[in-house]
């Protein structure tokens, strides 16, 4: 689960990431008092308006904006507040803004230069251990120097067993060009950071830019947080930073029905049971020439009202031009789900696109019979790649 920044630095802060502190606002003038607000905790004189939606790349699309004065603060905000923002991760349709992050200035000038670094604690799957990446290329495009100076991003792995050591954090601050208190700082913050990545059972954390300050502070000016959905019931009051908003509308739906439904970019609806034989079935619909529309498992049980819902979910998909069920009868029965099919269709009406069956396992073929008897406008199909080939047929 995705979680704003605002809501991600909340999180930091509460293992001790020291972070560039800010206050939410949905309004201009929720904006303005924000402002006085950080005036008062902070010192600040000048701020930032940071547009809250759920993709990077906010900057270069216009959604990060500094202001000088409490006027511009106002101006700043209403212009964002309610804009479509596009940036090269939310796609060319963009995301509307409900919410800015109104922070402190921490680019002010100081004895030092200010440097911005990257650092991100990620799995790697392929060890199974936690890594911590980070670069003194931060503030910028990481892909784009992970493409061209690879020998720029270095990686720490953590053992599991002994958690991460004061030697590891040490060899980060070194790596990246640190000494003196900006150092001592970067060991504390690389520590916290681990720690509070551990704890909340994130899957992922990015922070871009870790400001060093002009005078040597070490901070979280950007926050990506990913929260492990299966950690989830750990953690109750994360559930409450869940943003509907910023989620697809049909998935959203889907995970009030339990059914575990993902959208994709092509027009061959699946629905499974099974996430592995869902992910079979996507496999097979693209060696078959065709792209799948979408994920969707419906579980163990298949029964006539989860086929329906289900059904309903994947036509709420405009470029879906046929659907392919594909069920493996072990625990559910395959008539029971075929007469279940056929019912959806009858009560669902006008289902405007060809609907291929494939189901296998118990009185399958008495399940084949009950769809060929229909006279709906079902196809059926024992084997998995006839079932395909019959997709690729009507698609076309
Ligand atoms: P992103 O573009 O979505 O990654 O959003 P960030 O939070 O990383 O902000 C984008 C950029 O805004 C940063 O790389 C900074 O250059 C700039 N920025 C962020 N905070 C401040 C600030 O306090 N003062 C100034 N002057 N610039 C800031
Ligand atoms: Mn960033």
């Amino acid at each position: 689960m995705n979680v704003h920044e605002y809501q991600g630095k909340e999180i930091l802060k509460r293992y001790g990431v020291a972070i560039q502190e800010g206050l939410v606002a949905e309004t201009a003038d929720q904006a303005v008092d924000a402002a006085k607000k950080l005036s008062e905790q902070t010192g600040t004189q000048w701020w930032v308006v940071k547009a809250q939606i759920h993709a990077g790349g906010r900057g270069k699309g216009g959604g990060v904006k500094l202001a000088k004065s409490i006027d511009e603060v106002r101006e700043k905000a209403g212009n964002i507040i309610g804009m479509n923002l596009v940036t090269p991760q939310t796609g060319p349709q963009g995301k509307k803004v409900h919410k800015v992050l109104i922070a402190q200035d921490v680019y002010y000038p100081g004895p030092n230069p200010t440097s911005e670094f990257y650092m991100s604690v990620l799995l790697n799957r392929t060890t199974g251990r936690n890594i911590i990446m980070y670069s003194t290329e931060g503030g910028m495009d990481i892909e784009e120097v992970a493409e061209k100076t690879p020998e720029r991003i270095f990686k720490e792995e953590i053992d599991p067993a002994v958690g991460l050591q004061a030697f590891q954090a040490r060899k980060i601050a070194f790596n990246l060009g640190l000494s003196g208190n900006a150092f001592k700082e970067m060991t504390r913050f690389v520590a916290a950071l681990y720690k509070a990545y551990e704890h909340t059972d994130s899957s992922l954390f990015e922070i871009n830019p870790v400001l060093k300050t002009s005078d040597d502070r070490i901070i979280a000016v950007d926050a990506k947080v990913n929260l492990d959905e299966n950690g989830l019931f750990r953690h109750p009051d994360f559930e409450a930073m869940r943003d509907v908003l910023e989620e697809d509308p049909t998935e959203v739906e889907a995970a009030e029905h339990n059914l575990n439904y993902v959208k994709l970019d092509g027009n061959v609806g699946c629905m499974v049971n099974g996430a592995g034989l869902a992910m079979a079935t996507m496999d097979i619909i693209k060696l078959a020439g065709g792209e799948p529309a979408n994920f969707l498992d419906v579980g163990g049980t298949a029964n006539a009202a989860r086929v329906e819902q289900a059904f309903r979910i994947i036509l709420k998909d405009p470029n879906v031009k046929a659907i392919l069920v594909n069920i493996f009868g072990g625990i559910v029965r395959c008539d029971r789900v075929a007469q279940g099919i056929v019912d959806a269709y009858r009560n669902i009406g006008n289902i405007p696109v060809p609907i291929i069956v494939r189901l296998q396992g118990t009185n399958a073929d008495e399940a084949k019979r009950l769809i060929d008897e229909s006279g709906l406008k079902v196809y059926s199909a024992i084997e998995l790649k006839e079932a395909a080939d019959l997709v690729q047929q009507v698609v076309g």
